[in-house]
C-alpha cells in the first residue's frame, strides 16, 4: 500500500481519478472477429466469458451502445432465486443458481452474492395451492423449496404484519433458502475483467446500427463506428431486441414494457431475506447499504423510455405498507425504470435464428438478473457448437411455432 505524507493526502484527495489502472482494455476495433456479441450487460459478459474460457473462442468483441452494465443489469432489484414451476424453466434457473455459488471465487471478484432466502407469500387458498404445487414441483426437481405456516413466515421476519385482521392475511408462503440477492454492478465488472483477460474486446459507445447478411447468413455489423465483419453475431440486446431483429427483418414474440423500481433512504439493518408477494403486488429486500429495494409490476403500455408512470409505483409503496406498516413513514430516495422485453410465456429465448450464424438471448422480461451465469453459459455452447445447449433448447425460437411454450405466468408472478 502507497504511504502518503499529510500533503501527499491532501493532494491525491483532490486528484481522484489520477493514475488508476485500468479494469479492461479499451481496444480499437478489429475489422473482424469470429463472434461479435451485441450487448454489454451481465448476459453478454457472461457469454464472452464462458466462450472463451470453455470453447477456447478468444477472438470476440462484446459491442455496447452505452457503458458496460448500464442497461437492465445496472437497474434491477437483484433477486436471485430458482423455484420455478416447470422442469425446463426450473432447470436452466438451477444451473444459473448453481453457478452463482461458486462466481466470486472464479471470477475473483466480490459479487456480494447473499444467499439471505427468498419468501413468496400467500394471501388467499388458491395462493396456498398453487404455493403447495409449485413447491412439490422444485423438490422434484432437487430444488430447496418449503411450504411455511403464517407462524413460521412470522419467526422469519417479525416486522411484516401477519395479524389476521389485514385486507390481505398471510396464509403461508414458499421459501427458498438458496435464493437471495447479489450486487448487480460487480456481476457485470467481475464477467468485464474475466473477459478481458482472456482476450475478448469490450467496445464501449459502439452502436450497432444494422446487420449484414448475404445469401441467408450474417457477414457482419453496422456500427457507429464502421463496418465490423463476424463468423457469427449473438444479441443480447434485453428490452431491445426487437429493434436488432428489425434490423434483419426477423420479427420476435416480444413486447417491450417498462419496469420500474425505487429505493428508501438507508435505514439500520431491519429485513435479512427478500419477501415477495404475487397477489399483493410487490417485493422488498433490503441492501447491504441499508437501502429498502422495491419493486412491482411493468407499466401496461409499450415504449422504450427508461422510465414509467406514478401509478403504478403509488401502487407499490401501498403493496409494501400493506405487508410492513412499520415502513409507512420511511422516505423514498430514488426510482427507476428500465425497458423488459416480455414473451408470451413469461419465459426466455435463447435461440438459433433463421439466419445462419445470427443467435439471439432475449425476453427474460421482468427476472433475467438470477440467470446471468447460466445465461451466458448455455448461450456460449449454443454459439460455439451452432446447436443449442441441452438446457437452452426447450427455449428456441420453435417454441412459437410448435406451441410448446413453457407458461411460467404464475412462478414469473410479481416482476422480479
Ligand atoms: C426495474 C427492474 C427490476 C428488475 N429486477 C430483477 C430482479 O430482481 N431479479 C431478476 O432476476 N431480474 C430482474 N430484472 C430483469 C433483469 O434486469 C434483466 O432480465 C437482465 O438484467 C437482462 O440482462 P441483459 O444483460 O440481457 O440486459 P442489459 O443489461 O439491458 O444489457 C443489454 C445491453 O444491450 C445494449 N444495447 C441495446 N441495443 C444496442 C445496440 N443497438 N448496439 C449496442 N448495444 C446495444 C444496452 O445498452 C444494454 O447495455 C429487473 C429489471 C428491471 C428493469
Amino acid at each position: 500500500m502507497q504511504q502518503y505524507s499529510g500533503f501527499g493526502l491532501f493532494k491525491h484527495s483532490l486528484s481522484h481519478h489520477e493514475n488508476w489502472q485500468r479494469v479492461w482494455r479499451n481496444p480499437i476495433p478489429k475489422s473482424h472477429y469470429d463472434v461479435v456479441i451485441v450487448g454489454g450487460g451481465g448476459h453478454g459478459l457472461a457469454t464472452a466469458y464462458y466462450l472463451a474460457k470453455n470453447h477456447g473462442i478468444t477472438n470476440i468483441a462484446v459491442v455496447e451502445k452505452g457503458y458496460l452494465g448500464g442497461g437492465n443489469t445496472a437497474r434491477n432489484t437483484t433477486i436471485v432465486r430458482s423455484n420455478y414451476l416447470w422442469d425446463e424453466a426450473a432447470q436452466l434457473y438451477e444451473h444459473a443458481l448453481k453457478l452463482w455459488e461458486g462466481l466470486a471465487q472464479e471470477l475473483n471478484y466480490n459479487l456480494m452474492f447473499s444467499q439471505r432466502g427468498v419468501l413468496n407469500l400467500g394471501h388467499t387458498l388458491q395462493d396456498m395451492r398453487d404455493i403447495e404445487r409449485r413447491v412439490n414441483a422444485n423438490r422434484l426437481n432437487g430444488i430447496d423449496s418449503e411450504v411455511l405456516n403464517t407462524e413460521q413466515v412470522q419467526q422469519l421476519v417479525p416486522i411484516l404484519d401477519c395479524s389476521k385482521n389485514t385486507r390481505y392475511p398471510i396464509l403461508g408462503a414458499s421459501w427458498q433458502p438458496r435464493g437471495g440477492t447479489a450486487r448487480h454492478d460487480a456481476v457485470a465488472w467481475g464477467y468485464a475483467r474475466a473477459a478481458n483477460a482472456l482476450g475478448v474486446d469490450l467496445l464501449q459507445q459502439t452502436e450497432v446500427i444494422g446487420m449484414r447478411t448475404q445469401d441467408g447468413v450474417i457477414s457482419g455489423v453496422e456500427t457507429n463506428r464502421g463496418f465490423i465483419s463476424a463468423n457469427k453475431v449473438a444479441c443480447v440486446t434485453a428490452g431491445n431486441s426487437s429493434v436488432l431483429a428489425n434490423m434483419v427483418g426477423l420479427q420476435l414474440p416480444l413486447e417491450s414494457h417498462p419496469l420500474q423500481a425505487m429505493v428508501s433512504e438507508p435505514l439500520k439493518p431491519i429485513l435479512d431475506t427478500v419477501v415477495m408477494s404475487n397477489h399483493v403486488h410487490g417485493y422488498i429486500s433490503q441492501s447491504d447499504k441499508g437501502d429498502l429495494v422495491i419493486g412491482a409490476g411493468i407499466d401496461s403500455y409499450l415504449g422504450y423510455g427508461q422510465r414509467g408512470s406514478l401509478n403504478v409505483l403509488e401502487h407499490t409503496a401501498a403493496a409494501i405498507i400493506e405487508m410492513f406498516p412499520i415502513f409507512s413513514r420511511v422516505r423514498i430516495n430514488r426510482t427507476w425504470g428500465g425497458i423488459v422485453d416480455t414473451c408470451p410465456d413469461a419465459c426466455p429465448i435463447i435461440s438459433k435464428t433463421p439466419i445462419k450464424g445470427l443467435y439471439f438471448n432475449c425476453g427474460w422480461g421482468t427476472g433475467g438478473f438470477k440467470a446471468t451465469p447460466g445465461s451466458g453459459h448455455v448461450f456460449a455452447h449454443t454459439i460455439a457448437h451452432d446447436n443449442p445447449h441441452p438446457l437452452a433448447k426447450p427455449f428456441s425460437l420453435d417454441r412459437f411455432i410448435s406451441g410448446q411454450l413453457i407458461d411460467e405466468h404464475g412462478a414469473a408472478g410479481v416482476a422480479h
